[in-house]
């Protein structure tokens, strides 16, 4: 099966495959970061932000977890006092 479709994940520097998309769109920025198009450059700078922004989802959550379980000991603690 040829694999030169514009969609397939595939570096166009070094054919790296990948699973998605923004994956390839983000080994292009970090690892050929010297030679890429506007376009490719427009793609990594899109992929990064919305990289970020589940990161910082990710983080609220995992705090937010942090904090019940944090306040969950605190009342157990509490209660095995009484
Ligand atoms: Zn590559």
């Amino acid at each position: 099966m040829p694999d030169a479709t514009p969609d397939d994940a595939t570096c166009p520097h070094c054919d790296r495959r990948f699973a998605r998309d923004d994956y390839r769109d983000l080994h292009l920025g970090v690892d050929h970061a010297g030679d890429l198009t506007d376009a490719e450059r427009e793609r990594y700078e899109a992929a990064l932000a919305a990289e970020e922004e589940q990161l910082r989802l990710f983080r609220y959550k995992a705090l937010g977890l942090l904090v019940l379980v944090y306040f969950g000991f605190l009342i157990l603690f509490a209660f095995s006092l009484a």
